[in-house]
């Protein structure tokens, strides 16, 4: 090791002793929307001054609720995904009489022809 990378590693190693509030977010974090601080993305509440955060309704997606209705619909699992936890458990029932199957088909179909506007209207608002 050279004299400069030594020299690198120890005033790296005072600076992080010595950091500010303000870290950089991670990817899957946003800013609180009161503080300003880097907090999960599905943090409800900030960590540091408690505000609630509001949700930007936009955690859901329309094609992975689709791709999910094609390969797993017949176990509910873009229910699940969606939220509609109930219904997925319904298909999850019926699962061996495999209308959940057909019903989870004629969704994907719905799910890729309707628009995002429409599946966040539908899916992303909280009750
Ligand atoms: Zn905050």
């Amino acid at each position: 090791m050279s004299d400069i990378e030594r020299n690198q590693l120890s005033s790296e190693g005072s600076k992080e002793s010595s950091v500010s509030v303000s870290r950089p977010k991670q990817l899957d974090e946003v800013f609180c929307s009161s503080c300003g601080e880097a907090i999960k993305k599905e943090a409800e509440i900030c960590v540091k001054c408690g505000v609630r955060q509001k949700s930007s309704g936009k955690d859901k997606n329309r094609t992975v609720a689709a791709l999910l209705a094609f390969f797993l619909g017949s176990f509910g699992a873009h229910k699940f995904y969606l939220g509609q936890t109930g219904r997925g458990i319904l298909y999850v029932v019926f699962f061996w009489t495999f209308i959940p199957g057909i019903i989870a088909f004629v969704e994907f179909i719905m799910l890729l022809v309707m628009s995002d506007q429409a599946f966040e209207e539908k899916y992303c608002k909280k009750a």
